[in-house]
């Protein structure tokens, strides 16, 4: 059984500010990645527990390099770094997963109550839709999935993301790792009952993976983009294919889900705002 894990850090358990997640020299951050390492390792744990054999961890936050590899058993492999063509989900093209877990995830730009709402880049996109609906990272990380033919089997995150995910993917096993009173506000677990949370929702996911629902996303696919710099939306829509459809949006058709990522995740690291 080889399982994967999309790895983020806004949703971990005891993450609750901006300090922790995007501070990068502060004390906050460094104490954010024990705790999502200690998150990713009991998801790893519960995995391996539930039979896995080999796990590989997508670490999609931030500068993608907030894991330490020395920190997980030697049958784990872990991708780190951007840029990279399938997003947060780079890897889950290897094929042969049982299911996919995503952890440490949180709700979408367009949430009003989640906290460290954002899709992809909180400051590149004011919104991210996909054939005219708003999306998550997590909806698209399960399409992505779904693309592979692999079930998304767990969850964890706040309350918000996780009410989401489950009216995504009805009877997805969760863990609710605090509840949140809006961006950067929440009411924490104690660690080890956030822990247990997590272990119990990745075991009883993989042990019911069978009956997992796999996300799918027939195409083509229409990837609209609102962007938070008139500038980029200006340069963008000089882009074969893209149509700008307001001063803020760009809109481009594209064959699948595949595409829609790449586009989204190099329009967040091209620089274009420099005017
Ligand atoms: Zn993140």
């Amino acid at each position: 059984m080889r399982v994967f894990i999309c790895a983020d850090m806004e949703g971990v358990a005891g993450v609750v500010s901006r300090r922790q997640t995007d501070d990068y020299d502060s004390p906050d951050y460094a104490r954010a990645c024990v705790l999502f390492q200690e998150d990713a390792l009991c998801a790893v744990t519960a995995a391996f527990t539930a039979g896995a054999e080999e796990v590989v961890v997508a670490d999609s936050h931030g500068p993608a390099t907030n894991l330490d590899p020395a920190a997980f058993p030697a049958k784990v492999r872990l991708v780190q770094g951007w840029p990279r063509p399938l997003n947060m989900m780079q890897g889950i093209d290897a094929g042969s997963y049982h299911g996919a877990v995503l952890l440490g995830h949180h709700a979408a730009i367009t949430s009003i109550d989640g906290g460290f709402p954002h899709s992809f880049s909180s400051s590149r996109y004011a919104a991210v839709l996909i054939n005219g609906a708003p999306v998550s990272e997590g909806q698209v990380n399960a399409w992505l999935a779904g693309h592979y033919n692999v079930p998304i089997v767990a969850a964890t995150g706040d309350d918000v993301c996780m009410a989401a995910l489950e009216a995504l993917l009805p009877g997805l096993p969760v863990a609710v790792t605090k509840t949140s009173h809006g961006m950067y506000s929440a009411t924490q677990l104690s660690r080890d009952a956030a822990l247990a949370r997590i272990d119990a929702a990745v075991r009883a996911g993989l042990e019911r993976a069978a009956e997992s629902p796999t996300l799918r996303l027939e195409g083509p696919v229409e990837l609209e983009l609102r962007l938070r710099n008139r500038y980029a939306a200006e340069l963008i829509s000089y882009l074969p294919g893209f149509e700008r459809r307001a001063a803020y949006a760009v809109a481009i058709e594209v064959s699948d889900i595949i595409e829609a990522v790449r586009v989204i995740g190099a329009l967040v690291h091209i620089d274009v705002d420099c005017f």
